[in-house]
């Protein structure tokens, strides 16, 4: 039996099979790093009460795929879903005010400077995939995101200061 090749994602240095395949635009990846982040949007949005942590399972990926600082699109990226990231888990609200919020913050993103990423990152992806669909993939995806934020945490305050900026929490 052949083990499947691995190789590291360069954005959030997770293990994923080497395969040929898409990336996004510019939260720059490995090709089995996005199909696994494929694998759980799949599962997203087939799945009613999986809807509830879609939003997680984009900012988490996209806060581990920094891409490149001279791209304004990726400062923009990092810094607006780590404060969807900041709302979600530590000042949760209703569905219809969250989407209030992130609408608004959406609006003023250009205002969001470059934020160095962390060295590496505890969870990735690959801690979630392989639960697409199954009755974990709502605790991977959670656990995924806290790690995810945790990760970044000598920008905490900066984040939260945009956020209390633009919203009363
Ligand atoms: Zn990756």
């Amino acid at each position: 039996m052949n083990e499947p090749e691995l190789d590291l994602c360069c954005g959030c240095g997770g293990a994923f099979e080497v395969i040929d395949g898409p990336v996004h635009a510019y939260m720059t990846s490995s090709p089995g790093c996005f199909a696994a982040f494929n694998e759980l949007l799949a599962a997203e949005y087939s799945d009613v009460l999986l809807q509830k942590v879609h939003r997680l399972t984009v900012d988490a990926y996209a806060v581990q795929h920094p891409g490149s600082p001279d791209d304004r699109r990726c400062v923009q990226s990092v810094g607006l879903h780590l404060a969807r990231l900041f709302v979600q888990l530590e000042h949760p609200m209703t569905p219809q005010r969250t989407n209030e919020v992130m609408g608004d913050f959406a609006k003023d993103k250009a205002s969001l400077i470059y934020l160095k990423p962390p060295a590496q990152f505890r969870l990735t992806v690959a801690h979630a995939a392989p639960f697409a669909g199954s009755s974990e993939h709502d605790a991977k995806v959670r656990a995924w995101a806290e790690a995810a934020w945790h990760d970044w945490s000598a920008h905490h305050d900066y984040v939260k200061d945009w956020v209390r900026q633009r919203v009363d929490l």
